[in-house]
């Protein structure tokens, strides 16, 4: 797609392959002008792909987990220079989503591929946060501090939400209170997901068909049942289960929520605070490049 293309790579996630040479086979044969840089610490891609962009990258590339996908996510929100996933042989959340492949070579062809599509997808933004997959509250900030970024890198969002099973069995029940887009609602709950994308990272398992990346809309989930919260966080459907008693489901705009006792709040697996908090989605503020126009939504 670009003429200029720049990828930014976390050297620490993935599979042991030959990142620079796989890149060269694609990009040299496509003419085009590249240039990767290398993570050493948090913060470091979202510098880098701030840079490219500067520096007339027509699309960059980010390589590594979901927490490198993040940051360049960051980095080109709300711009029109798109972001490309590659994700290096894990099972990247956003990647699974967006229907792009696993295989690096496969992956970085969309990054030359004339053919492929700019895609504009939603984030969520809590004050000055932003999130592409989840926020969530109930789990423990402690199980959340557990799951360090290599673990997230290899597992993705899982890997805060392996860490906080145990502690959503024996989390105590809380009373929300919420606002969506002006309307109230209170319930009792284990634990309350704010979700931006459906698809949980499992393979061979149906994710949610109700919840869209592009729809405009956040999908705010009450789990009321411990149990219920498992396959959620396992990446598990849940049809079948939403008309029952044990998850609450609304789709809007803005939330508003309040928790009785407080709880810690998580935004794609890191801890952002407590609540009180407020989260508004921004509509098709993420430019993805994607293999082709038909993926759905
Ligand atoms: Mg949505």
């Amino acid at each position: 797609m670009g003429q200029k293309v720049h990828v930014v790579i976390n050297p620490a996630s993935g599979q042991h392959q030959t990142i620079l040479n796989k890149l060269n086979d694609v990009f040299h044969p496509a003419g085009v002008e590249w240039a990767v840089s290398i993570t050493q610490k948090s913060g470091d891609a979202a510098r880098f792909a701030r840079q490219a962009i500067a520096d007339g990258a027509e699309v960059v590339g980010a390589y590594g987990g979901d927490g490198t996908v993040m940051e360049v996510a960051e980095a080109v929100q709300g711009g029109e220079t798109p972001m490309a996933i590659l994700p290096g042989g894990t099972a990247n959340l956003m990647s699974v989503e967006l229907g792009i492949a696993k295989d690096l070579s496969e992956a970085a062809q969309i990054m030359v591929n004339p053919e492929s599509v700019i895609r504009r997808i939603d984030m969520g933004q809590a004050g000055e946060q932003r999130f592409m997959l989840r926020m969530g509250m109930g789990f423990s900030g402690e199980k959340v501090k557990l799951a360090d970024r290599e673990m997230k890198d290899k597992w993705g969002i899982l890997a805060y939400s392996i860490a906080g099973l145990k502690a959503l069995k024996t989390a105590p029940v809380a009373k929300y209170h919420l606002k969506v887009d002006g309307e109230e609602f209170e319930t009792d709950g284990k634990t309350c997901l704010i979700d931006n994308a459906g698809n949980m990272g499992s393979q061979g398992v149906a994710p949610s068909k109700t919840i869209s990346i592009s729809d405009g809309l956040l999908d705010v989930l009450i789990v009321r049942d411990a149990k219920v919260g498992s396959w959620i966080a396992l990446g598990k459907s849940m049809r079948g289960h939403e008309d029952q008693d044990a998850v609450k489901h609304w789709q809007g705009r803005e939330i508003h929520i309040e928790c009785d006792p407080p709880q810690d709040v998580q935004g794609d697996g890191e801890i952002w605070g407590q609540t009180p908090v407020s989260v508004q989605v921004l509509p098709g503020v993420l430019p993805i490049l994607t293999p082709s126009a038909e993926m759905k939504s």
